[in-house]
């Protein structure tokens, strides 16, 4: 069943622009950062706000989005309850945005703020999410650069789904196009996936990304990992062809193997046969086990939706309007429509 959006007002020259911003340990980046977007913005409209999600950081985040607060009404800030993650992080941002087009960046200032006018221009020619293909990655690992090639090659070959190449979660978005994400509310989320899944008008821009501002990456390798298996299970099932295929193809050799040692059997000659007994037992067995796994992935992922738990707790809203939200928020698509 589909569902109907509500229309929107038509494309402003100055649109109200929400900037959202996930931050997990971003104590050194978050003034440069802050400095970046309000010059971009006020140059670029008169209505903004700009979305610090809080992560569950151990630095000094959470104060430096407080102070950030009290010295610039444009700024707010949402304190999840815990650490939830990248995707989830950002999507409680996205929850809380209240603009005409909506800027979703990341807190090391690698995407920068300053191609907002170059997105703004797109939008207005009529495209609904304007997403950023990074041309160059700078100060990125050369084992980061290599998986994220691979993994974006993969995960465009085994889905249906045209989610576009090196495109990370940098982008601009329509309310429409990000009120159509928004209404998915399944738990393991990989963004850049859903955004393409909605459809609409979808637009590239191009540009360098940089090194990061300040700090150590928060993506180590078994986050990336994860985000990378979320990105092919959620959006493909070929992992569970191609289980099932590497079954029919050990099946069929094993098989004809059987004939052969049918064969033995019979006309005798048979030799002991040891090499041969324990290298088939281990193919099969290994073939077992992988294709186990991904069925294992896919249930339990089965299981992690049918639990059906609010994505996120928002322990505090920091907004100079309505001050602190004690005792919490869960935000799931009930409470958020209500
Ligand atoms: N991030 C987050 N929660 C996490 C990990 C990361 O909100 O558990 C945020 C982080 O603060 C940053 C963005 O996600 O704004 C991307 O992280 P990072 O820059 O470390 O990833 P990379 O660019 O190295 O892939
Ligand atoms: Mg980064």
């Amino acid at each position: 069943m589909g569902i109907t959006l509500r229309s929107i007002k038509a494309r402003e020259e100055r649109p109200f622009i929400s900037f959202v911003v996930p931050c997990y340990n971003e104590e050194e980046s978050l003034p440069a950062l802050h400095e970046r977007i309000s010059k971009v913005a006020q140059n670029s409209t008169d209505t903004y706000e700009i979305i610090f999600a809080n992560d569950g950081s151990t630095d000094a985040t959470l104060k430096l989005i407080r102070s950030l607060c009290r010295k610039d009404p444009h700024v707010k800030g949402l304190d999840l309850s815990r650490n939830f993650g990248h995707q989830v992080c950002l999507t409680a941002a996205l929850d809380h945005a209240r603009g005409d087009v909506i800027l979703m960046l990341d807190a090391d200032l690698q995407d920068p703020p300053e191609l907002l006018p170059e997105m703004l221009d797109k939008w207005r020619e009529g495209a609904d999410v304007v997403y950023a293909v990074r041309s160059q990655r700078k100060g990125e690992s050369i084992f980061k650069l290599l998986t994220a090639k691979i993994f974006y090659r993969i995960l465009k070959w085994s889905t249906k789904i045209n989610i576009p190449v090196d495109t990370g979660d940098f982008r601009l978005i329509d309310a429409k196009a990000l009120q159509a994400m928004l209404s998915l509310r399944e738990r393991n989320r990989f963004l850049r996936g859903m955004f393409s899944w909605v459809g609409f008008h979808q637009e590239p821009v191009y540009y360098d990304r940089d090194e990061r501002f300040a700090g150590t990456t928060k993506y180590p390798l078994r986050k990336m990992i994860h985000l990378a298996i979320d990105g092919i299970t959620s959006f493909s099932i070929m992992p569970l062809r191609a289980a099932a295929l590497l079954g029919l193809v050990s099946a069929t050799i094993a098989f004809i193997y059987s004939i052969m040692v049918l064969h033995t059997g019979i006309y005798g000659g048979g030799v002991p046969g040891w090499a041969s007994t324990t290298l088939s037992v281990l193919f099969l067995g290994g073939v077992q086990l992988v294709t186990i796994g991904i069925l294992g992935e896919y249930i339990g992922r089965v299981f992690d939706e049918v639990k059906n738990r609010p994505l996120y707790f928002v322990r505090e809203v920091i907004d100079q309007d309505h001050e602190t939200n004690p005792g919490g928020e869960s935000t799931d698509t009930a409470s958020r429509d209500a």
